[in-house]
């Protein structure tokens, strides 16, 4: 008789299986209902002061170990701030009055998180940080485990609520082995760092709260299921299994296109210099993404001129004759930048962002313009532009013809918002291109924020009113004769691919770990059946989705 296994189903957002022990993410630590008397005020000091070094030793060594420089920066930064003199003297003052230890560090934090919070901007981002080093100091103080992503000795599979940016940029791809988190969306950091790391992933899985640390599981980040209560013989048997099919896919390369030979190009979304050696490894035909964003994260001013030229150069060169899709900077919203976005909108993802920042700003739009227009000359490279959050034809012209005049031939626009989905035709007599964003079309079409875990459900890339405005989109590039790409997280998915070429999207774009699962899953279907699959897909039907 065969035992088969309970499954749990999420949301897959990283493609791949695999095996493995269940480790949680250590949660908060909670200060007991009963406070201790105190009756040594400066042990009490002592003990609080003793631990917040502790954490600071640990952060600063963490921070020496770790090879990748934006996680040291991360934890260096939250070092400094457990170094804060300021903070030590808070403790003083809180166990003078008779606070515990633990009690006394909570009140110090609190204190300081408020300021910050009053200062605003670049400072009030630092809360999360401060949190941070506050529950590391109190779970010491009590002998609760550290909360974060656990340490362990052999590799696991992380189960967490939700991924926080600080828990993800510190993670160690060595000893996880896929992640599941109980909220999130396609869209979370949690499903972006799990692609970039191509690690298997499955979000929004209520039901993994249940699990135990320790437990065996094996996960399916392409179909979002998880199989648990495994033996340690089905754990060995997975993981060679897939071992197998991650040697097969080494070997795959070539250009995108179905079994009956229709091309479909296929890129890689990157968001720094060090991404762009990635598409040659794989083998993808260019770069169908860059989120410039990065140039102008953690600064006060916009970077000059040339500081961008001599990176555009740095990343145009690494395409080696590949072309790339430069996006122009998508400030606001998930992406606020101090310098560009008006503080305190109701509703960010609703308001100054991307393309429309340079209504107010428009040096800043007319300077990553030049850049990119010197970097093309001085390396030769294949570069199209387009913007984001493109609303209207009035911006769609506004933005290509700007983009012309600096001598970027090829010019296009994002389709992230439903208006410029129903106008594509219109878009598209002044566009070259046009490039779907799926994480904001579906946040703006189903109208739920792209981070609310809780709704992660509606953010799904098969709701059918997301697929219309794909086919919408990709049937007015058809009659126009230019390229409608895909750029949003859908484009990763293996499953997904085929129902975006029957919808006629011409390239899809994805982190570089998706580019060998997606070439095979086209290569296994023909045009025809992409297309049948499109139909059901935007019928409703669930014909060929897990
Ligand atoms: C998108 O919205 O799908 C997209 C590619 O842009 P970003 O995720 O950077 O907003
Ligand atoms: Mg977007």
């Amino acid at each position: 008789m065969t035992v088969v296994s309970p499954r749990l189903k999420g949301i897959g957002v990283s493609s791949g299986v695999t095996a493995g022990p269940v480790a949680l993410m250590g949660p908060r630590p909670r200060l007991p209902d009963d406070r201790p008397a105190v009756a040594d005020a400066e042990a009490e000091a002592a003990a609080a002061i003793a631990a917040l070094n502790f954490i600071a030793e640990d952060l600063e060594e963490r921070a020496a170990a770790v090879a990748m420089p934006r996680a040291a920066e991360v934890l260096e930064a939250t070092a400094m701030i457990a170094r804060d003199p300021s903070l030590e003297e808070g403790i003083r003052l809180a166990t003078a009055k008779g606070e515990p230890a633990a009690w006394a560090v909570h009140r110090a934090m609190d204190h300081f998180r408020e300021l910050l919070l009053d200062l605003g901007g670049y400072m009030a981002e630092r809360v999360g940080d401060l949190d941070d080093v506050r529950d590391r100091t109190i779970a010491r103080l009590l002998g609760q485990p550290m909360p974060g992503v656990p340490e362990r000795d052999a590799p696991f599979i992380l189960v967490a609520d939700d991924l926080a940016p600080a828990d993800t940029v510190t993670l160690n791809p060595e000893r996880v082995l896929a992640l599941v988190t109980i909220r999130g969306g396609p869209t979370s950091h949690t499903a972006i760092l799990a692609r970039s790391l191509g690690l298997p992933a499955v979000v929004a899985c209520g039901e993994a709260a249940a699990l135990g640390d320790g437990e065996l599981v094996a996960v399916d980040g392409a179909t979002g299921v998880i199989r648990v209560g495994i033996t340690q013989e089905e754990v060995v048997s997975t993981n060679r299994a897939e071992e197998l099919r991650r040697a097969a896919r080494a070997a795959s390369h070539g250009p995108g296109r179905t079994a009956d030979g229709h091309a479909v190009s296929l890129l890689v979304n990157i968001g720094d210099a060090a991404g762009a050696a990635s598409v040659a490894k794989v083998d993808a035909e260019g770069v169908g993404l860059f989120r410039t964003e990065f140039l102008y994260l953690d600064r006060q001013d916009p970077p000059s001129v040339d500081e961008q030229v001599a990176l555009y150069t740095e990343v145009f060169k690494a395409m080696g004759g590949r072309k790339i899709v430069v996006r122009t900077l998508d400030a606001g919203a998930d992406k606020p930048l101090p310098f560009l976005n008006p503080e305190g909108e109701p509703n960010p993802a609703l308001g100054v962002r991307g393309l429309r920042t340079a209504r107010r700003s428009p040096q800043v739009l007319a300077d990553q313009l030049a850049a990119l227009a010197l970097a093309q000359r001085a390396t030769g490279a294949v570069v199209w532009v387009m913007a984001p959050m493109v609303a209207t034809v009035a911006e769609a012209k506004g933005f290509t013809d700007l983009a012309h005049e600096h001598g970027l031939t090829i010019a296009g626009v994002m389709v992230e918002i439903p208006a410029a989905a129903l106008r594509a035709a219109d878009l598209l007599e002044h566009a070259d291109f046009l490039s779907i964003g799926t994480n904001d079309l579906a946040q703006y079409t189903l109208a739920v924020d792209r981070m609310a875990g809780e709704l992660a459900d509606l953010l799904d890339p098969w709701q059918p009113a997301l697929l219309d405005l794909i086919r919408m989109t990709a049937e007015a590039g058809l009659a126009a004769g230019k390229s409608v790409g895909v750029c949003g997280e859908a484009a990763a998915s293996p499953l997904l691919a085929p129902v975006l070429v029957g919808l006629g999207v011409t390239s899809l774009s994805m982190s570089a770990s998706a580019v060998a699962d997606v070439r095979d899953a086209l290569a296994a279907v023909t045009l025809a059946e992409c297309r049948e699959m499109a139909a059901n897909a935007l019928a409703g039907r669930t014909t060929g989705r897990p």
